[in-house]
């Protein structure tokens, strides 16, 4: 799979989008609305998915026999060298903060069209951009940040906007290593691209923290590093309950294989060591999980199974 980093999206794809959403003279509602809410205690929680990332099935764990990664696809249900990955965002409400977490991957990216969905299905969702207090970053991976580099969002977000980021994610992206990553071509140009383009977009905005910032009550960001630098999680906690949302610490694959190393990972064997403490974390205290690229609206919970993890997908709440 190759990534055309110059191109822009086509004309074609721009007129489908536009024709979809005005057919008839009125915006047309998607058949599968792709968002999901539930409640950490009194804290509102919307899982919003940014659509599909088609990637190579390598990027599972490069560190494995090909064969082994291939049966774990089989046994998925999965083909053998595609790995088709979710794209969730989470929108948060706790007090008078209303907070995005992360942002998808945006509309640069012509290849990767089932993804770049998340403005769409804010509006969908009649969650209104200006009404959005603070915005979280997990790690400005373009597929973390994309969103907010369409063009016009950044002129819908209120001049008082928070964007919480790690520090050490922030100095990473100056000169950022991608020495360990195993990525398909043209992602490490477009990922270091976009990385740039957001620092210098919304320099201003940025509010860094260096291991963790409690955004409003109940929602604390905490450096895990590993993936990036600066890569974070943020835990929801209120009247007992408790979430967390992993970002990319956790992949689908990494409940029976966390020792592999994901493609996208920067320092892959802190990658694992952060994944390992915070599963057998999450297990221990039986608290949800979601995460940026399980299957949405990736609501779980994390059991242990003899040397490895199991993934226990959350009861349908509607
Ligand atoms: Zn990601």
């Amino acid at each position: 799979m190759s990534l055309d980093n110059t191109s822009q999206p086509s004309v074609e794809y721009c007129t489908d989008t536009v024709n979809a959403r005005h057919m008839h003279g009125r915006p047309e509602h998607e058949l599968v609305p792709s968002r999901y809410a539930l409640k950490v205690g009194t804290i509102d929680v919307t899982v919003v998915s940014d659509g599909v990332l088609s990637l190579p099935g390598a990027m599972l764990g490069h560190n494995a026999d090909p064969a082994v990664r291939e049966a774990w696809l089989h046994d998925m249900f999965l083909p053998p060298d595609v790995l088709e990955w979710a794209l969730n965002v989470v929108l948060v409400r706790s007090g008078d903060r209303t907070i995005l977490i992360d942002a998808g991957i945006g509309m640069e990216f012509p290849d990767l069209k089932r993804a770049g969905q998340l403005i769409r299905r804010l509006e969908d969702a009649d969650i209104d951009l200006a009404s959005v207090t603070d915005v979280v970053l997990t790690h400005l991976h373009m597929d973390h940040v994309g969103g907010l580099l369409v063009d016009g969002v950044k002129e819908r977000l209120r001049p008082d906007l928070r964007i919480h980021v790690a520090a050490a994610e922030a100095k990473f992206w100056e000169s950022p290593d991608f020495s360990r990553v195993s990525m398909p071509p043209g992602f490490p140009d477009a990922l270091r691209r976009t990385g740039k383009q957001f620092l210098k977009e919304y320099q201003s905005q940025m509010r860094l923290f260096e291991n963790e910032y409690e955004v409003a009550p109940g929602v604390l960001v905490t450096r895990t590093g590993g993936h990036t630098p600066g890569h974070s999680v943020v835990r929801l906690a209120s009247g007992g309950n408790r979430l967390t949302f992993a970002g990319d610490a956790v992949f689908q694959v990494g409940f029976e294989h966390p020792d592999w190393y994901n493609g996208f990972e920067h320092d892959p064997e802190e990658a694992a060591r952060v994944r390992v403490r915070l599963l057998r974390e999450l297990a221990a205290n039986r608290e949800s999980l979601v995460a940026t690229h399980l299957s949405f609206p990736s609501v779980c919970h994390v059991a242990v199974d003899g040397d490895h993890f199991r993934w226990v997908p959350g009861p349908w709440e509607y």
